[in-house]
């Protein structure tokens, strides 16, 4: 199997400014992600999954171990990476085609060739119609609609989200899991996907990494072995829930 990334004795510390402690986020990670596979990462509220997460994508400079994407150590953000962030990071004063365009722009790599493979994109992402509407009259569910398909438009190989549904109800939420999936098995990408949801973790994934208390280590990792493509059946499995409960012990009581 091809490990996409590849994180060894990773520590990440917050130096103190004046007369504040240094915080340790992350001591000693040790986890693998299978190229094509759906990895979620899972752990207590300030544990260090969004700082983990910032440092794979290059935002966060590590200070022990590594962090290797297709065998190479990292040393900064990268084409091969994107991030999708918790809150909708649109544009206000630029339409949803403009958003997702805008990162392709930037990189002065966007042809008008790629309108076709935008398009089908917008399709994908359920954004179809809504092309020429500004952030502000969209949903917070369309809103994420929106952040990951200005994600997928730079074709990245690996996508990084932290919490992306977070914010959203409950019912919009299973709806954009489900849609997530689908996407996935479409694009064929390698995603990174952080979650304090153990069932949104469980439902989306191959494999779901638990981290322990900060500082972060990996205290379990659980392979989810249900059948794909997943539905809201499975959301409301048996089996999915003796996954929550199993994950939810190493949580509380870690060895
Ligand atoms: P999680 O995403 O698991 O909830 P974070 O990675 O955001 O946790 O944070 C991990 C720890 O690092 C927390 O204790 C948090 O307060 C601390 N932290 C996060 N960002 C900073 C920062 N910029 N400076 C200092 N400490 C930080
Ligand atoms: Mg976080």
């Amino acid at each position: 199997m091809t490990h996409k990334i590849t994180a060894r004795d990773v520590a990440i510390v917050y130096r103190g400014k004046l007369d504040r402690e240094p915080v340790l986020a992350c001591h000693g990670v040790d986890l693998d992600v299978a190229e094509g596979s759906f990895v979620s990462i899972v752990g207590p509220s300030g544990c260090g999954k969004t700082t983990f997460l910032y440092a794979v994508d290059g935002l966060l400079p590590i200070n022990g171990g590594e962090i290797c994407v297709n065998g190479k150590p990292i040393t900064g953000p990268g084409t091969d990476r994107a991030l999708v962030f918790q809150s909708a990071s649109l544009l206000p004063w630029r339409t949803v085609w403009s958003n997702i365009t805008y990162g392709l722009k930037l990189k002065g790599n966007f042809r008008q060739a790629q309108s076709t493979r935008i398009d089908s994109l917008i399709d994908m992402v359920g954004l179809r119609g809504f092309e020429q509407r500004f952030p502000s009259e969209l949903s917070g569910g369309m809103q994420q609609r929106a952040n990951l398909a200005r994600a997928l438009a730079v074709d990245p190989d690996i996508l990084l989200l932290d919490e992306p549904f977070a914010s959203v109800d409950a019912q919009t939420r299973e709806k954009l899991q489900v849609d997530l999936t689908e996407i996935w098995a479409r694009t064929k990408k390698t995603m990174l996907f952080v979650t304090h949801d153990i069932a949104e973790a469980v439902f989306l994934s191959d494999r779901v990494i638990v981290f322990s208390a900060r500082p972060a280590r990996v205290s379990a990792i659980v392979d989810i072995e249900m059948a794909r493509p997943r539905s809201l059946e499975t959301k409301h499995s048996v089996r999915l829930q003796e996954y929550v409960k199993q994950i939810w012990h190493w949580i509380e009581s870690p060895t």
